[in-house]
């Protein structure tokens, strides 16, 4: 057999002998000419099979093969520009074909489904060229990520998924048994975190997280991961910058490793670009202000009433695509107000009511895709804002003790996965951005 290739390095082969496996998703010809556009999970291309230069029980079987039997295609490759598939621009002029296993009745045709259906069939979905391009991506925001940190001094820690107090409220814990206590499933690494970094500076954990939203919104998850930096020794402008510089090297690899799935996607790439620091940093404050005055101007009720907000609120999806419009990168909106906010953020100097927090929305309508604060160093001032809480004191006596050795300045974020990917792909629901999602009204597959 011939060396067996993958389609995203075809350029690399032009002239050559090679093979490819992988699926057939699609089928034209007739006649003497048969086109199969076989993919292989790294790229999809199109094998020519002429009768010709085939020995005819080859050709045959090439006619019956159905949607995803599971093929080797071995053959000279060609620059065709005219070739459909990713990267395209190649093909294959089959000299062999081996068929590894005609599949049954495919149920996704590519004819239009309905979400549900293809909800309900995800196991079969993630091969479908959309979501195998919204798939890729998200390897790459992962992969781009953790190579940042990694290069700038931080270290992955992991952190518990079973907890014993709630770490972002409480109202959106999973409970689970534990051989008859109660423990919760993680809403965040974050307070783990806050421990990590006083044996080594700078961290991050990165991993799934659990939250029992009940709202149906195309922006929450039960079920998401979330990449949590935390680093001593600094501030909320200190978290800002970082932030900013981060963000960016995530969205610059996957244009430039991600260019053929962004194609797929049909993503207008021209936002992305502009996407460096520094990004524009609205008070709180001025951002209610600004909602106002744009609630005010509108003449639709609809948007009216969306726009509806009082100091004190955090904001929703409408406010923040409002927040956004008039920015090309994603901005920061720091200083929320510290009842909208976790017990843990340290308040504002002389203006307990607001608090040191800090979120990052995307551009064009993405919302929030970090949430993060400058933390409480001060243990006296943490326990009172346990108490205001009405947490349980006991299940933080780790927590507090963190202020009593060495207590520093320090601060966090997390990074949602599926909303950044949701904005660098383009995509509408971040469900489409995890292989299988889990929502409100979904576990299966
Ligand atoms: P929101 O107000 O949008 O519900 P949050 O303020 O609860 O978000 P944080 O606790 O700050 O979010 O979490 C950090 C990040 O994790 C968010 O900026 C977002 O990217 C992501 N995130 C939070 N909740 C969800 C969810 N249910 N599904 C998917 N991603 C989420």
């Amino acid at each position: 057999m011939n060396k067996i290739v993958s389609i995203q390095n075809i350029a690399n082969h032009v002239g050559e002998q090679v093979t490819i496996q992988g699926w057939l998703y699609a089928k034209t010809g007739k006649g003497k000419i048969q086109f199969l556009q076989v993919r292989d999970g790294t790229g999809a291309m199109q094998a020519v099979l002429f009768a010709p230069n085939l020995p005819p029980e080859v050709f045959e079987a090439g006619k019956r093969l159905t949607q995803e039997s599971a093929l080797r295609v071995q053959g000279t490759v060609k620059e065709n520009e005219r070739a459909p598939g990713v990267p395209g621009g190649y093909e294959i002029d089959a000299a062999h074909l081996e068929v590894v296993q005609i599949a049954a009745e495919y149920p996704i045709t590519p004819k239009e489904h309905g979400v549900e259906f293809l909800l309900e069939n995800r196991h079969l979905w993630i091969r479908s060229r959309l979501q195998w391009a919204i798939l890729r991506i998200r390897a790459t925001v992962m992969r781009a990520c953790r190579d940042w940190l990694d290069s700038h001094g931080y270290v992955e820690m992991t952190t518990p998924i079973l907890t014993p107090a709630a770490g972002e409220g409480t109202s959106t814990l999973f409970e689970v048994d534990y051989f008859g206590d109660t423990v919760y499933l993680a809403q965040t690494g974050q307070l783990y975190n806050e421990a990590n970094i006083y044996s080594f500076g700078k961290v991050y954990c990165f991993g799934p997280t659990f939250r029992a939203e009940k709202s149906k919104t195309r922006r929450h998850m039960t079920e998401f991961w979330m990449l949590e930096p935390e680093m001593a020794y600094c501030d909320l402008d200190g978290l800002m910058e970082m932030e900013e510089q981060f963000v960016s090297y995530v969205v610059q690899r996957c244009l430039e490793e991600r260019a053929s799935e962004l194609r797929v996607l049909e993503r207008d790439t021209s936002m992305l670009e502009k996407v460096m620091p520094p990004f524009p940093r609205v008070s709180y404050d001025e951002a209610v202000e600004r909602i106002e005055k744009i609630r005010a101007q509108t003449d639709d009720p609809d948007l009216k009433s969306l726009l509806e907000i009082e100091w004190g609120q955090d904001f929703g999806s409408p406010h923040e695509t409002e927040l956004t419009r008039q920015y090309d990168r994603p901005i920061f909106v720091y200083g929320f107000p510290t009842e909208a906010k976790a017990f843990y953020m340290e308040p504002w100097p002389k203006r307990p009511e607001v608090c040191k927090s800090v979120d990052m929305l995307a551009p064009e309508g993405y919302g929030e895709i970090t949430g993060g604060s400058e933390r409480i160093s001060d243990p006296d001032l943490l326990l009172k804002r346990i108490h205001e809480e009405n947490l349980p004191e006991k299940a933080f006596g780790w927590y507090l003790d963190l202020r009593r050795y060495g207590s520093v300045p320090h601060s966090g974020f997390g990074l949602g996965i599926e909303r950044t990917v949701a904005w660098i792909a383009g995509i509408h629901h971040i469900r489409e951005t995890n292989p299988f999602p889990r929502t409100l009204g979904r576990v299966y597959p």
